[in-house]
C-alpha cells in the first residue's frame, strides 16, 4: 500500500485529505502529545479491524477513542458522572483517558467486546483539526507494531507502519512520550487503570480518593485480568532480558555497575551516564526531571532493538508525579524483574 506523508503544518487541502481517509475507513498515524496514535473511524467496525491487523494487537485489547471535546462525550457514552465533566474541564485537552459506558453507536468490535469506552481529547492542534473535518471520533492506539515501543516521533512511526496504513502526519515530535493516564469512572472510588502522562497526584486533586488498579504496581498472576485488557501484555520483549534498578540515584548507579557485565546495555540518568563508558547507554533524562525521562523511556528502549546487547540495566525514578508512569513503562519491559537498593 502507498502511505502519504503529512508533514506540519498542513495546508487546507492536506486536512481534507487526511480527514477523507478518516471518514473512509482508511488508516492514519496521528500525532498527539503522549505518543503516535494509529487511527481509524472508532464508528466502524471494518475500519478498527484494520488498525488490529496493521498492527498484529490482540482483539480483546480495547482501543482509546479521541474527541476535539467536552461536548461529544454524551454523543458516545451515557451515565456520565459530574466528576467526567470535573476532569475534562481540569484536564482536557490532555493526557487523560476516562472509562465510561459505551452507547450502541460505538462498535463492540472498537471496545474489544467491553460495555464501556475509553475516550480522551488529545492536546495536538494539528490531530484535533483532523478529528473535527471528519466529524467522527478517532480510534487510536499507540502506533507501534505490538510488541514494540510506542512511537513518540514520525520517524518510529514511519518504522513499523509505512507501506501498511494511507498515511502518517508528522506532527512532531511528542511533547509528553508516555501513553495517557486511564481513570476508571464507572465504580466508586474511580480507580486508577494506567499511569500515564497526568499524574496520579492532579487527579486525587480532583476527585478525592482514587483506587490504583493492581496492574499498574505489579506482575498479574497466570490468568489474572487486568481491568485495563492491556495492561496484561509487555509492551516491549527485547531479546535481552532486562533489570530495572529502584532506589537512590547513586545507589542504584553503584548496584549496576558491580553487575552488570562488559557487553550489558545501560538505561540511566543523565549524571550517571560517564560511569558506564565502554557500554551502550541510553540516557533517560536528568534524574530530578521526570517529564524529560518520560519524554526518553520508549526511544531509550527502541534504541536496544537494533543491538545485541546480552541484557540491559535500568535505573527508575521513584514513583511520584510522572514517576509511576515512567517507573511502569521500565518494569513492563522487564516483566517486573525489579531490584530495589
Ligand atoms: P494504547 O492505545 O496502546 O495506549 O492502549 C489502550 C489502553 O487502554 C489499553 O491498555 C486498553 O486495555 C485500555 N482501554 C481502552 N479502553 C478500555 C476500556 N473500555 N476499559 C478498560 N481499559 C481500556
Ligand atoms: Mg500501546
Amino acid at each position: 500500500m502507498e502511505t502519504t506523508l503529512f508533514t506540519a503544518p498542513l495546508s487546507d487541502a492536506e486536512y481534507d485529505s487526511a480527514a477523507e481517509i478518516i471518514r473512509s475507513g482508511g488508516l492514519l498515524g496521528i500525532p498527539t502529545e503522549t505518543v503516535y496514535g494509529l487511527g481509524a473511524n472508532a464508528l466502524d467496525p471494518e475500519a478498527t479491524l484494520h488498525i488490529f491487523e496493521a498492527k498484529g494487537r490482540p482483539q480483546d485489547n480495547p482501543l482509546i477513542i479521541h474527541i476535539p471535546d467536552e461536548s461529544w462525550l454524551p454523543r458516545y457514552c451515557h451515565d456520565i458522572p459530574p466528576a467526567a465533566y470535573a476532569l475534562a474541564r481540569a484536564f482536557w485537552p490532555g493526557p487523560l483517558t476516562m472509562i465510561l459506558p459505551r452507547r450502541d453507536n460505538v462498535p463492540l468490535r472498537t471496545t474489544g467486546g467491553l460495555e464501556t469506552v475509553g475516550v480522551r481529547c488529545p492536546n495536538h492542534p494539528v490531530t484535533l483539526e483532523i478529528i473535527r473535518r471528519a466529524g467522527v471520533p478517532i480510534a487510536a492506539p499507540s502506533g507501534n507494531t505490538s510488541g514494540r515501543p510506542s512511537p513518540t516521533t514520525a520517524g518510529h512511526m514511519i518504522e513499523d507502519m509505512w507501506g501498511k496504513i494511507d498515511g502518517i502526519v508528522d506532527g512532531g515530535p511528542c511533547g509528553v512520550g508516555v501513553e495517557s493516564t486511564i481513570i476508571d469512572l464507572t465504580g466508586t472510588p474511580p480507580r486508577l487503570l494506567r499511569p500515564g502522562g497526568l499524574p496520579l497526584e492532579a487527579l486525587e486533586a480532583v476527585l478525592g480518593e482514587v483506587a490504583v488498579d493492581k496492574a499498574v504496581v505489579a506482575k498479574l498472576a497466570d490468568g489474572e485480568r487486568p481491568k485495563a485488557p492491556g495492561m496484561k501484555y509487555r509492551h516491549y520483549a527485547p531479546k535481552a532480558p532486562v533489570t530495572v534498578v529502584t532506589g537512590d540515584p547513586a545507589r542504584s548507579a553503584a548496584y549496576i555497575q558491580s553487575h552488570l557485565s562488559p557487553q550489558s546495555g545501560v538505561i540511566c540518568f543523565h549524571e550517571c551516564t560517564s560511569l558506564f563508558r565502554g557500554h551502550i547507554v541510553h540516557d533517560l533524562g536528568p534524574a530530578r526531571d521526570k517529564a524529560e525521562q518520560a519524554r526518553h523511556v520508549f526511544d531509550a528502549l527502541r534504541a536496544f532493538d537494533e543491538t545485541d546487547v546480552p541484557d540491559i540495566w535500568a535505573q527508575c525514578p521513584d514513583s511520584s508525579g510522572l514517576g509511576l508512569a515512567v517507573g511502569n513503562r521500565l518494569k513492563k519491559a522487564a516483566g517486573f524483574h525489579v531490584i530495589e537498593v
